[in-house]
């Protein structure tokens, strides 16, 4: 893909799609990037916005998560729960075992707490080598992302090109408030990670996630013994 034609396609569906809503976006990408349209999943409320609307219409959009290994119980339980509500398949991308069981076997299992690098290593391993796999021969990758999780994501667009993966990136809801997500999920009834309810706004593997205090920032829980460092994993590589 020529990365300035790229840019351009980016800005161009930026325009072209400014008044539409979300589902006629969708059905409108769905057949511009015919099977090479993927969306991610972690099962937080704002993936569980996007699941439900591809879902409900059934858009011939593949859905995917990243099971990195060492995801909370209630990760799995909204996982299964989303399976049994709408009935459809969720592609499960998992680390290479090899290369975790060589990171455990050297490392232990908490060397994520030793050092950033150490950290971005397993992050690497369990994540982002996964997600490079789900995303090899994409057009479009849907995403969650919302402006207002944090500092990094507030001057993104609802189209970005993203220069690591090579291909444009559609973040739905980038405009949308935290109480305006968690209103679709009331009205529609949809099933989502209880600990929302016990102070994660932002969850991802257990033992890299704590809940955050009033005030704090959504993404503070994350990683939070380390200072000064960006609270991304990696996957999203234009933060
Ligand atoms: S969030 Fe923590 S456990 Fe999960 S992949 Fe990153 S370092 Fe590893």
């Amino acid at each position: 893909m020529n990365q300035l034609l790229n840019r351009e396609l980016a800005r161009e569906l930026n325009q072209h799609t400014q008044s539409w809503n979300i589902l006629d976006t969708l059905k409108y990408l769905a057949e511009k990037f015919r099977r090479q349209i993927t969306f991610s999943t972690s099962f937080s409320y704002e993936d569980q916005v996007i699941s439900d609307i591809i879902f409900t219409h059934n858009l011939p959009i593949t859905i995917f998560t990243l099971d990195t290994g060492r995801l909370f119980e209630e990760t799995y339980k909204v996982h299964s729960r989303t399976l049994a509500k709408y009935d459809k398949l969720i592609k499960v991308y998992a680390p290479d075992h090899a290369k975790v069981e060589k990171l455990v076997t050297q490392q232990g299992p908490f060397s994520f707490y030793e050092s950033v690098e150490q950290r971005k290593e397993c992050c690497h391993i369990r994540k982002v080598e996964p997600l490079n796999r789900a995303l090899k021969n994409m057009a479009c990758w849907i995403t969650g992302v919302r402006g207002s999780q944090s500092e990094s994501r507030q001057n993104w667009s609802k189209f970005e090109y993203d220069d690591s993966h090579q291909l444009i990136k559609y973040n739905p809801l980038i405009n949308w408030t935290l109480e305006e997500t968690i209103a679709y999920i009331k009205t529609n009834h949809v099933p989502y990670n209880i600990l929302h309810d016990r102070g994660y706004p932002s969850i991802g593997c257990a033992p890299c996630t704590r809940p955050v205090k009033e005030g704090e920032d959504i993404r503070a829980g994350r990683w939070w013994w380390e200072n000064n460092t960006s609270r991304e994993c990696g996957i999203h590589s234009n933060d």
